[in-house]
């Protein structure tokens, strides 16, 4: 598991007549011409909004830069830690409630407009799973 802004690597071209190594912000391959899609990679990119003392804004932006990252860099997914928040404050207006409440408003809203899917992690509570 990477974490945001992790050493870059590289990938290889899905053409398997061609299969030469690619920088993963190509968006096709210089060779063969094939276009490049996300999720080439097998493993998630894993970004934490809730725990280094976000607003709700903040994790919002963080969320928008590390799906856009992620895309790039051809990410299978975005591993999103938004923390459990509180039972008594799942409805409060500031904290970590309101960071896990709009940041899966934000995720389900982004699976649609990027045609991926959002699911809980298992046995986890605090964190979701794009899936590009
Ligand atoms: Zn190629």
């Amino acid at each position: 598991m990477k974490s945001f802004q992790s050493g870059r690597r590289r990938v290889m071209c899905p053409n398997i007549d061609c299969g030469i190594d690619l920088a993963l912000d190509a968006l096709s391959c210089p060779k063969c011409d094939e276009p490049l899609p996300v999720g080439l990679r097998d493993d998630f990119l894993e970004i934490d909004v809730a725990h280094s003392g976000e607003t709700w804004t903040e994790a919002l932006d963080k969320l928008e830069a590390a799906i856009d990252f992620a895309r790039a860099q051809r990410f299978k997914g975005l591993r999103v830690i938004h923390g459990i928040g509180r039972e008594t404050d799942a409805d409060a207006w500031e904290g970590p409630g309101r960071i896990r409440r709009e940041s899966l408003n934000y995720l389900r809203q982004a699976a649609v407009d990027i045609d991926a899917q959002l699911k809980p992690e298992k046995y986890n509570r605090g964190a979701h799973l794009l899936v590009f």
